[in-house]
């Protein structure tokens, strides 16, 4: 009976802790999908480079465990975190940009990483209450595909997610999965601001554009409005032609990511 009343104390201790820190940062925003493989990962890094390019302060908390490949799109490898002073500081990436990533912790690229559902919650919470993340004004949270527990855990932990992006090909399979995502935050109060379409359409030399699948399937199927729609192009694929990266925001693609961000900051009604 003690026991069990002081496990209630820790938690609730524990959350509380949680919710000081993430109360420094000003909005947090879910990204997810509902298959693997769709750019989720992508988008991530690419939204939160664009929000850092309209000189926001941007942190990533990565919790895809097993998918993980977030951090190599910002250019980075064999990140860390920044020990100091008996403190944890998130890595820092580039534009400014803080970052958490779970791969940080994991074994070699090449080996399985065995982490049940307890043990992930328990990752969330930790990295949220023991990581100097400071004041941020924006958050991008990356999750693995589907709603398993990295998603419970963090909707659960988090004081207020301002919504939820969803990313998904135009294809009916990784639209129509991604219906149980769409319903899983009905289920859990946070808003769907909208849908980015990856791999959306191939652009020609000629500047003609192909839709591979037709245009606004997910729009239609979703009931949710698209907010972008990305091309499959090489600039997105390889960090060391990332428009971002290089500098080059004049670029279609760049451009369509600040256009994005814009949109994002009007839905969750940001402030300087
Ligand atoms: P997820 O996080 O959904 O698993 P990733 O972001 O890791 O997916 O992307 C999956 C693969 O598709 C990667 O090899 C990535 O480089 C490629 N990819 C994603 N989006 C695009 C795009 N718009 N154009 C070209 N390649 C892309």
């Amino acid at each position: 009976m003690a026991l069990a009343k002081e496990r209630l104390m820790r938690e609730a201790l524990a959350r509380r802790q949680v919710l000081m820190k993430t109360q420094r940062i000003k909005h947090k925003i879910i990204v997810l999908s509902g298959k693997g493989g769709v750019g989720k990962s992508m988008v991530s890094a690419n939204l939160a480079m664009a929000f850092a390019s309209m000189g926001l302060r941007v942190s990533i908390f990565d919790i895809d465990v097993h998918g993980g490949s977030l951090p190599t799109y910002l250019g980075m490898k064999n990140m860390r975190l920044i020990l100091k002073d008996g403190k944890i500081y998130p890595a820092e990436g580039p534009l400014g940009i803080k970052i958490v990533s779970s791969s940080f912790l994991l074994p070699k690229e090449d080996q399985p990483v065995i982490w049940r559902g307890p043990l992930k919650i328990k990752f969330i919470r930790d990295m949220l209450r023991d990581v100097e993340w400071g004041d941020q004004d924006i958050m991008i949270i990356d999750t693995p595909p589907g709603t398993g527990d990295e998603l419970q855990g963090i909707v659960q932990n988090v004081n207020k997610i301002d919504g939820a992006i969803a990313v998904t090909t135009p294809s009916d399979l990784s639209i129509h999965i991604l219906a149980r995502s769409i319903g899983f935050l009905k289920r859990m109060r946070v808003p769907a601001l909208g849908i980015i379409e990856n791999m959306s359409y191939v652009k020609c030399p000629s500047g003609a554009k192909i839709n591979i699948f037709g245009e606004n399937r997910a729009e239609k199927v979703l009931g949710i409005p698209i907010l972008a729609r990305i091309p499959m192009t090489i600039e997105l694929a390889e960090p060391s032609q990332n428009p971002f990266l290089k500098g080059n925001l004049n670029s279609e693609n760049a451009g369509i990511f600040l256009e994005v961000s814009d949109k994002i900051l009007n839905k969750i009604k940001y402030k300087q």
